[in-house]
C-alpha cells in the first residue's frame, strides 16, 4: 500500500468511526489534508465550523491566516499535510475532553507513522501536549526540541494556534517569527543537533 493509499484508508476509518460521542451531530469529519510526502506537518486541536462543512482543515479565518504564514516561508498547503488531535467538531467549540483525544489518538499516531515528516509543527496547547507535556505554549514556542515517536526522532516545534494570532497582535508576531524557523530547519542538515540550531535560530533572529 502507497502512503497515499494509507492516508485514505484513515480517512475513511474516521468517516466511520463511533469512537467518542463527537461524531454526533456534525456534518463532516475532518481527517487532515496534504501531501502523504510532506516534510512538514502541522497539527492543531481540531475543527471549527467551516472545517465541519466541508470536511478540510483549517479553511477558515485561521485557515486564511494559515496559508499567509505557509506564504512567508514560501511553502504551499498542497506541499505539507495539515491535520488535528480531534477528527470530528466539539459541539459550540468547546474544548475537547482527555477521553476524546485518546478515543481518537491512534488515527493521528497513524498518519505521523505514515508520512513520516521532519518537522511536526504543533498548533495550539492540546497537539503541543502530545508531544511535551506539562510545558507552557507561553515558554517554548518556536524552539525546537527532538522527540522519540514510534521509533522514529522527530524535530518538533511548538507554536501557537493561528486563531489565537488574530486575537492578539503580540502573538501574530510571534507566530510570524516562530515560522521563520520552520524554514531554516528545513534547509538544516540532517544530522545537527535541534537544540544546538536553535540557538543559532535565535540569534539570527536577534539581526532581522
Ligand atoms: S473525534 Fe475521533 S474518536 Fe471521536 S468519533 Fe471522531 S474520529 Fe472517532
Amino acid at each position: 500500500m502507497t502512503k497515499e493509499e494509507k492516508l485514505k484508508e484513515i480517512a475513511q476509518q474516521v468517516a466511520q468511526c463511533q469512537k467518542c460521542s463527537l461524531y454526533q451531530g456534525t456534518n463532516k469529519a475532518v481527517p487532515g489534508d496534504g501531501s502523504s510526502e510532506a516534510k512538514v506537518m502541522f497539527i492543531g486541536e481540531g475543527p471549527g465550523y467551516w472545517e465541519d462543512q466541508t470536511g478540510l482543515p483549517f479553511v477558515g479565518a485561521a485557515g486564511k491566516l494559515l496559508d499567509k504564514l505557509l506564504q512567508s516561508i514560501e511553502l504551499e498547503r498542497k506541499e505539507v499535510f495539515i491535520g488535528n488531535v480531534i477528527k470530528h467538531r466539539p459541539s459550540e467549540n468547546r474544548d475537547p475532553l482527555p477521553d476524546e483525544i485518546e478515543a481518537c489518538r491512534p488515527f493521528l499516531d497513524e498518519q505521523i507513522r505514515t508520512i513520516k515528516p521532519k518537522i511536526i509543527v504543533t498548533l495550539g496547547r492540546y497537539s503541543m501536549n502530545k508531544f511535551l507535556p506539562g510545558e507552557k505554549i507561553s515558554q517554548i514556542h518556536g524552539q525546537a526540541r527532538y522527540v522519540d515517536f514510534s521509533e522514529k526522532r522527530y524535530i518538533v516545534i511548538s507554536m501557537y494556534h493561528p486563531a489565537a494570532a488574530l486575537r492578539s497582535g503580540r502573538i501574530m508576531d510571534e507566530i510570524k517569527k516562530d515560522f521563520l524557523k520552520i524554514k531554516l530547519f528545513l534547509e538544516d542538515q540532517p544530522n545537527k543537533k535541534a537544540a544546538t540550531k536553535t540557538e543559532e535560530v535565535d540569534q539570527q533572529m536577534k539581526l532581522i
